[in-house]
C-alpha cells in the first residue's frame, strides 16, 4: 500500500523527467515517526535544468526530481505513521500548532487529503532551516492544486524547491483523502482519487 502509493505518485509526478524509470524503493524502515521509505533514482538529475522559453533567454526548469521524491517520502511517512491512514478532524489546528513558524496562525484552507503533504513540506523546510523573515502569505487550492505563497528576506533555493515540490505533488494526491489522485474535470477542477471522484473524468 505504502509502496504502491509511492511508486504510483512518483511515476505520475515525474513523468517527463529524464531518468524517472530508474526510481526504486530499496527499503521501508520502521521508525517512531512513521515508516521511512528509502529510495534511489540514480539517473535523475539533481539540479534544475536550464530551459529556453520561446522567444526568451534561458530560465530554470522545474524543481529537481529528487526533491519531489524526498517530499513524497516524507508525506507518506506522516500518512502511514499510525497504520491505516486517518486524517484527524482538527488536522488544520494540529498543523498550525506544530508548525507555527512555517504557517503562522493561518491553517491551509484546503481539503484534509493534503494534511500529510503540508506536514511534510513544513517538516522539510524546518529541517533545512527557514530563511530569514520567512512568512507564509497564503496556502490554498487553485485550479485543483495547492498554491503556497510565501515571502522571505533572503533568497533560498532550498525553500523555493521544497515549496514548489509541495505545490506540484498536490496535483497527484487526492485532496479529499490523500490517496494517489488526478486532476478531474468539472465546474470546479479538483485533484481526486478514483474513489472520491465517483466517475468524474480525469482532466
Ligand atoms: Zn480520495
Amino acid at each position: 500500500m505504502l509502496f504502491d502509493e509511492f511508486m504510483l505518485i512518483a511515476a505520475r509526478a515525474l513523468k517527463g523527467y529524464g531518468g524517472s524509470a530508474s526510481i526504486e524503493i530499496t527499503a521501508i524502515v520502521p521508525n517512531r515517526r512513521g515508516p521511512v521509505i528509502r529510495w534511489t533514482a540514480p539517473r535523475l538529475a539533481t539540479e534544475r535544468a536550464q530551459v529556453r522559453k520561446p522567444g526568451g533567454g534561458p530560465s530554470d526548469g522545474p524543481v529537481p526530481g529528487p526533491v519531489i521524491l524526498d517530499v513524497l517520502a516524507r508525506t507518506l511517512q506522516a500518512r502511514w505513521r499510525y497504520g491505516t491512514p486517518r486524517c484527524p478532524r482538527d488536522w488544520d489546528e494540529q498543523l498550525t500548532r506544530r508548525h507555527r513558524r512555517v504557517f503562522g496562525r493561518m491553517a491551509p484552507s484546503t481539503g484534509p487529503g493534503w494534511y500529510w503533504l503540508w506536514q511534510a513540506g513544513a517538516d522539510a523546510l524546518t529541517r533545512a532551516g527557514l530563511p530569514r523573515g520567512f512568512t507564509t502569505i497564503d496556502t490554498k487550492e487553485k485550479f485543483g492544486q495547492a498554491r503556497w505563497d510565501w515571502h522571505a528576506d533572503e533568497d533560498s533555493q532550498v525553500t523555493e524547491d521544497l515549496i514548489e515540490a509541495v505545490d506540484m505533488l498536490s496535483a497527484w494526491i487526492c485532496e479529499d483523502c490523500g490517496r494517489p489522485g488526478k486532476l478531474r474535470r468539472g465546474s470546479w477542477i479538483r485533484c481526486q482519487c478514483d474513489r472520491c471522484a465517483e466517475g468524474r473524468a480525469a482532466a
